[in-house]
Formats: C-alpha cells, structure tokens, sequence
C-alpha cells in the first residue's frame, strides 16, 4: 500500500517519511485507532516505504521488488502476527498457520475488525469461540529473529491488535521489546491501549490515528469500488456508521442493494397496524435471502431503532444518515422512546446473534415481528416536573 491511497492524516505521514529520512526510526511503536480510521492502512504503507529501494520524495514508489512483495504482504522480512483461534484441533495455534487467510481478507479489507477476521471461520467456529495471540506465538517469533535477514535493510513484524495477547504472550513480547535484535521494528496496529500491559505501553512510540471525515471515507470507498454509484457508497456509510471495514464488507457482497431502508420501513409500518397476513409475506420475503444479509439488515434495524432516541434528545443532524430516513425517522421516532426501546433494542441484538448462529430465519424474524406488534404499542409515559 501506498501513502498516497489514504486520505488525510497529512501530518502522521509527513512525521513517519521524516523518521526514515532522518534515520530517527523508533524500533517499537503502536498505532491506536477505531474502526473509522486507517490504522492498519498507515502501518503497511510505511513499511512499505522503509524498504522501499526507490523511495520517492513523499512515497514509496510502488513498483521496486520490496514494494511488489509488500502489496502482496509476502516479503520473506515481514512477520505477521493477528489473533487466531484454537479450532481444527491445531497443534500449532499460531499466526503462520492462518496466514493464507489473513492476507487474503487483509489485501482484501485492510480495514477489517476482529469479528469480521474471525467470521472468516463461522463454519469451523460454530460455537463462537473467541480467538487471541497464544503463547506459542512469542516462541515462533523468537525462533524467527534468531535468523539473519534474507534481503532488506529492515526487518518489521506487524502485530494486529496486541490487546489479544494471553499474559504469558505478553510477558514474551516484553522481553523482546526489552532486549530488541538489531535492525527490527515492531509495529503494533491497536484498538484498545488499555487492554495491553503498562509496562509494553510504556516502551512504544504511540501514534494516535483520528477517524476519517465523511469525504475522506466516501473518498477510500469510491477508489476501492469505482463501479459502484454514490447512493451505493453512501447508503454503505450510513449503514456502518462510519466504520469503513463494516462499509467495505458491505459492498462487497455480491448482491448487495439498498433496499435495507425500504424492507425495514415496511417491516415497521406491518408491525406497527398488526397485519399479520402480510407480515407473513414479509417474512417469507425477507428469509429467502442469505444469512449475510440477514444479519447486515437486523444491524440496520438496531442503527434506526437507536436512531429514535437521538431525535428525542440530541441533534440529528449528528447521524450517518440519508435524507429518506431522516424523513422516516422524523415520523417513525415517537414510537420508540425509553419505555421500550431497552426490550426492542435487546430482542433485535439477541437475534443478530442468533443468525450469526444458523437459527431458523423464518421462524426467528415471525417471532420477532410478534415482539414488535406488542412493543411498539407501548406508550410514552410522562413525568411531570414540579
Ligand atoms: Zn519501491
């Protein structure tokens, strides 16, 4: 990846070139940032320029051999390590062994978060197992250094979201941070700063990565999918809420339109007068599509349920919302209010997981379609205030 494919961050980029330029580079540093930002984009595209044998000005130049294995994250000197888990009774549980997977999602998505990483296994994982960096990580890393280096200057080991490390990985890791071997970096890519060891944090360069404005997302998306139109891309930005891994996976499923809006305006409006005949089309309608979908579209219904309260109490012009369901919501909000919307919210998040779970999906959207008739009916009580 090159600089220039990420917008903004003007300044990080500029300090990150100066660092090489300047031979100041830090061996240990951490990039913190949410799902709106480029955090792990940032880190590749800089290791990209380091061994770059042909850095340009303010960029690597994208076509040398090093920049080719890097696009491809295949350089024989850069050492992935990411969550995995224990499934398939893996002897090994280790990075090395899912490594296929992760740069194909990664090449794919290098926005993707840890629970689209670990939907790549929901067939082997049917229980839902969450995944870390084992212990038998920091003992494959450290064989690793061990060796010479094949053929750049610097050697880099990413590691994507170090928050996963077990204890003893940890204390392995710090180690090595402490007693660092020449000529390697470590570039940690985090989400969370509070879950990692005092004592690691403390021996990083942390670089904190804000999240992208609407433009600068619209901007990736659009380079990433030039095929795809601007209510496409927008309608997928307003869907994440701005988190541009969800927004990406969305337009890359194959089928994917945007009639979230619509089906969800239907849907309540059925619920809502108790018309249980079409209510049951709905719902024959609705299981017919696949299970990805399902899921996009009861994240959809929990953003517009919560959407509800932001037109109670806050500014909606604060939302990644399109001007249709603005319109919508500027109608549909009194219904859902604090006397319900706890239990709505629960049903829809408890079925989001039930999907995910292969539940039925005919039987899970008419029952819950039930649930809403009698929520939404519940009405807004008033305290007065003397
Ligand atoms: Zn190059």
């Amino acid at each position: 990846m090159k600089f220039s494919e990420i917008p903004g961050n003007t300044e990080i980029k500029k300090q990150l070139i100066n660092s090489v330029k300047n031979n100041r580079l830090s061996h240990s540093q951490m990039f913190l940032g949410g799902g709106g930002s480029s955090k792990l984009p940032i880190v590749l595209a800089f290791t990209q320029y380091i061994n770059c044998k042909n850095k340009q000005n303010d960029d690597s130049c994208g076509i040398c051999d090093s920049c080719v294995k890097y696009q491809n994250l295949t350089h024989p000197d850069l050492h992935l390590i990411f969550p995995v888990l224990s499934i398939n009774n893996i002897k090994k549980v280790v990075s090395d062994h899912f490594i296929t997977q992760w740069r194909e999602e990664s090449l794919k998505n290098p926005y993707l978060d840890l629970d689209m990483w670990f939907d790549v296994f929901s067939e082997e994982n049917k229980t839902g197992k969450t995944g870390y960096i084992y212990t038998q990580e920091s003992e494959v890393l450290h064989q690793k250094l061990s060796l010479k280096h094949y053929e750049s200057e610097y050697r880099v080991v990413i590691i994507w979201l170090p928050e996963k490390m077990m204890l003893h990985t940890s204390n392995k890791f710090l180690k090595l941070l402490e007693e660092p071997p020449k000529k390697t970096l470590f570039l940690l890519v985090s989400e969370n700063s509070d879950l990692i060891l005092k004592t690691i944090l403390s021996r990083l360069q942390i670089t904190k990565l804000v999240n992208h404005s609407v433009e600068e997302i619209h901007s990736i998306l659009q380079n990433k999918f030039p095929y795809k139109s601007k209510s496409e891309i927008d309608a997928s930005i307003s869907l994440s809420e701005g988190n541009i891994g969800r927004s990406i996976e969305i337009l890359l499923t194959d089928n994917f339109e945007d009639d979230n809006f619509e089906d969800y305006q239907s849907w309540m409006r059925l619920c809502y007068s108790v018309n249980i005949s079409e209510i049951t089309t709905w719902v024959n309608q609705r299981s017919n599509k696949g299970r990805r979908l399902q899921s996009v579209f009861l994240r959809y219904a929990l953003k517009m349920v919560r959407n509800c309260l932001i037109f109670h109490f806050s500014d909606p012009n604060t939302l990644f919302i399109t001007e249709k369901e603005k319109s919508f919501l500027q109608k549909f909000h009194p219904f859902v209010h604090e006397g319900n919307i706890k239990n709505i919210t629960e049903k829809l998040e408890e079925s989001v997981v039930n999907i995910e779970r292969n539940a039925n999906s005919k039987i899970l959207f008419y029952e819950l379609s039930l649930q809403l008739m009698k929520l939404l009916k519940v009405k807004r009580k008033f305290v007065e205030i003397n």
